[in-house]
């Protein structure tokens, strides 16, 4: 196993993204420990929230603070001091920076101005999440937060109905019980899901079910309700096209006793979800 030099900050014009603890104080890796101690300074999310975190570590680097409204100015100037000779830490409020928190635009601006961006990587809430519900972990993607409006965000979950992948979602608090609602009806209430509570702290709950039932769990628990969450959906799967067809199919035959084949396929398709096409050529053979 090769390993990168012991003191990575000696060549001076660095950007650092260290990933910090998503709730346990002790998730921060030595080597990010080092990277921020001996940084020149460190662009934090947010400047208080984070020297919590780097008192616990006797880190004393300076702080200066990048955040979604200042990032685009605040890019520029840190890009001329990495141009100077220094090394900077980028740090979010929790986890991974960039993974549904700020650093795109300097990460960005570092490497098209020829600055080395070098990941100290750590935590990350989807996947210490992703790593323990027991889903697919094959293919998996990220969506990041839902629509905060029940209305976009339903339109949002119209469009991943079919996804095949294990589907990550980042939920707050004040959302957890409305999302869970609309995935099921989105999703159907029978879909495998999995929903993760703050993760690495005192109170971390890992639920499975359906997500009909943990809808319901979570609905019907206020302490369920507390926290930080991951919402992990399995994708659609072979099982649930399988099943639509076999519905389909069903519904088809008892349609087409009625009605012209063509039509009976297309209201067949309708009811059940399964595909127009496949039910109108697999049909067996009718019954007399
Ligand atoms: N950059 C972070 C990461 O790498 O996971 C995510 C930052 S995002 C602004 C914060 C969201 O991540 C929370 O609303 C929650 O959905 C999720 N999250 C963060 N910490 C978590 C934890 N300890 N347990 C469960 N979810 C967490």
């Amino acid at each position: 196993m090769s390993r990168q030099d012991d003191k990575p900050l000696a060549a001076g014009g660095k950007l650092f993204v260290v990933a910090t603890p998503i709730g346990n104080l002790d998730d921060l890796s030595p080597r990010a420990r080092a990277t921020l101690a001996q940084a020149d300074l460190i662009a934090a999310e947010d400047t208080r929230h984070s020297a919590a975190l780097l008192r616990h570590h006797g880190i004393a680097t300076r702080t200066l603070a990048l955040h979604e409204h200042n990032e685009r100015e605040a890019s520029a100037d840190l890009v001329r001091r990495m141009q100077g000779g220094a090394n900077i830490a980028l740090i979010s409020d929790a986890g991974t920076p960039l993974v549904s928190d700020p650093g795109y635009r300097l990460v960005r601006a570092a490497r098209a101005a020829g600055i080395p961006v070098s990941p100290i990587p750590g935590a990350c809430a989807a996947i210490a999440a992703l790593s323990a519900a027991g889903l697919p972990s094959d293919r998996f993607a990220f969506e990041g937060f839902l629509p905060a409006k029940s209305a976009a965000r339903r339109a949002a979950l119209q469009v991943l109905r079919a996804d095949p992948r294990t589907l990550i979602f980042y939920e707050s608090s004040h959302r957890i019980v409305e999302s869970l609602a609309d995935l099921a009806a989105e999703f159907g209430g029978e879909r495998e899901a999995v929903v993760a509570r703050e993760l690495t702290k005192q109170f971390e709950t890992v639920l499975d079910g359906t997500l009909a039932g943990l809808a319901q769990r979570v609905a019907g628990d206020a302490d369920q309700q507390r926290g930080e969450f991951v919402v992990l959906v399995k994708g659609a799967g072979d099982d649930d096209d399988a099943a639509k067809l076999i519905e389909g199919l069903r519904v088809y035959r008892i349609l087409s006793a009625e009605l012209p084949p063509s039509r009976a396929a297309k209201l067949a398709a309708e009811i059940t979800g399964a595909p127009r096409k496949a039910l109108y050529s697999a049909q067996g053979p009718r019954e007399a």
